[in-house]
């Protein structure tokens, strides 16, 4: 029996992670659940896996839950202590982070630090503090499971090839909802527009990235530290079906990718069950009904989310935090109305401009840069 926790537990990736483990119940067993403030979902949660602990991040929803399963034999807890001790519990095995933006980083350091292996769903944590995890995961001999589609997908085109003979990886990109679009046309997008992502069913904020092209900025920099490459060996091709989930290319140039139809799951599943491949009774690809298959560069003028990504990128240091700060507080700002659209790649790029770089930083200096970014971006709203 594999025991899991899950950050996040209430949300996309969380809900899907506990579709595979009632799939595979005799398999895998849920001990330790977090999330936000989703008190009703939680509950049922609890009491259809019976966690030993759980959390919540909000005080109040904590108490509320605490009263509602006063019936059984869970601890519950709440704030960062409360996701600390549900990364550290020390029966969990392996730590799904499915939690959203960069509140991921310190439960996924101490877990690494309490040798759990970790399905990494929140890619915020390796953007901003990759330096630190990767080298703390080779330390404490823990495993970084990709659970991100790309990621998963160059996972597996790596299995059982020389490291050292990648030449480059084509990271896939369906291009959002807007793909195609002009600048001028996107002026008055609304957050109703921005939530239609053509292929992929998916949290809000990275629903937004997607359209943005961030979420594929963001993903460049979660390939680099997951697979050790330069940022010049990483590149985007736009492929709107969705079908190929990225490629590696080898030296002598043979292409290996991993293609399926668009479905969370199965890269959860691999995840979970890695280095094993188990059964998942969901629709197959069925290469006669697939019309085509094209590929476009991205278009790095419009989107330039992108294009700030790599600079954040070479730039190093704190630089991509400030990127991914600015990223998450304009997203949310544009999600509850009060900055148009194209103001978030904007508030992006002002952001690495103003907020000074270093060098190196530690878990304190990440999130003090996240916390300089916020207050200047509040300053400009
Ligand atoms: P989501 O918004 O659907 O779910 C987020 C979950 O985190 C919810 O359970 C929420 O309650 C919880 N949460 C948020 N803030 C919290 C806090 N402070 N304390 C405790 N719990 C908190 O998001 P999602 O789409 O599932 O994405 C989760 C992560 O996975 C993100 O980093 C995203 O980039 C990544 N990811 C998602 C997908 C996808 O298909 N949804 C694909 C690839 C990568
Ligand atoms: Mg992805």
């Amino acid at each position: 029996m594999k025991k899991i926790a899950i950050l996040g537990s209430t949300g996309s990736i969380g809900t899907q992670t506990l579709d595979i483990v009632r799939n595979y119940s005799g398999e895998l067993q849920v001990v330790a659940l977090a999330a936000g403030s989703n008190v009703e979902l939680l509950e049922k949660q609890v009491r259809e896996f019976q966690p030993k602990v759980v959390a919540m991040w909000s005080e109040k929803a904590a108490m509320d839950l605490k009263e509602r399963v006063s019936d059984l034999e869970v601890s519950v807890l709440a704030g960062m202590e409360g996701l600390l001790s549900v990364a550290v519990f020390p029966e969990v095995e392996v730590l799904v982070t499915a939690i959203v933006g960069m509140i991921g980083i310190r439960p996924t350091i101490e877990a690494i630090k309490a040798g759990k292996d970790i399905a990494l769903a929140n890619k915020e944590t390796l953007v901003c503090a990759g330096h630190i995890i990767m080298p703390l995961a080779k330390e404490h001999n823990v495993s970084i499971l990709p659970v991100d589609s790309e990621h998963s997908a160059i996972f597996q085109s790596l299995n059982g090839e020389p490291k050292n003979r990648i030449n480059k990886i084509l990271l896939t990109a369906s291009g959002g909802p807007f793909r195609g679009k002009r600048k001028e046309e996107l002026q008055n997008m609304q957050v109703e527009d921005a939530l239609k992502h053509p292929n992929w069913s998916m949290g809000r904020k990275i629903t937004i990235d997607s359209s943005t092209l961030v979420n594929k900025g963001l993903e460049v920099m979660e390939a680099k530290w997951l697979f050790g490459v330069e940022p010049e060996q990483i590149q985007v091709v736009v492929h709107p079906q969705s079908i190929i989930h990225s490629m590696v290319e080898y030296v002598d140039g043979a292409v290996i990718a991993q293609l399926g139809i668009p479905d969370m799951k199965l890269p959860i599943q691999y995840a979970l069950f890695y280095p094993d491949r188990r059964v998942m009774n969901e629709k197959k690809l069925d290469f006669f009904e697939l019309q085509n298959m094209t590929f476009e560069k991205p278009d790095t003028e419009t989107f330039y989310g992108l294009k700030l990504a790599y600079e954040a990128l070479r730039s190093g240091g704190n630089v991509p935090t400030i990127y991914n700060a600015a990223n998450e507080k304009a997203v949310a700002l544009f999600l509850e109305k009060k900055i148009s659209y194209l103001q978030i790649p904007e508030m992006i790029e002002r952001s690495m401009s103003k907020i000074s770089k270093i060098e190196n930083p530690g878990v304190e200096q990440i999130l003090e840069t996240e916390n300089r970014v916020y207050e200047y971006i509040a300053g400009l709203v």
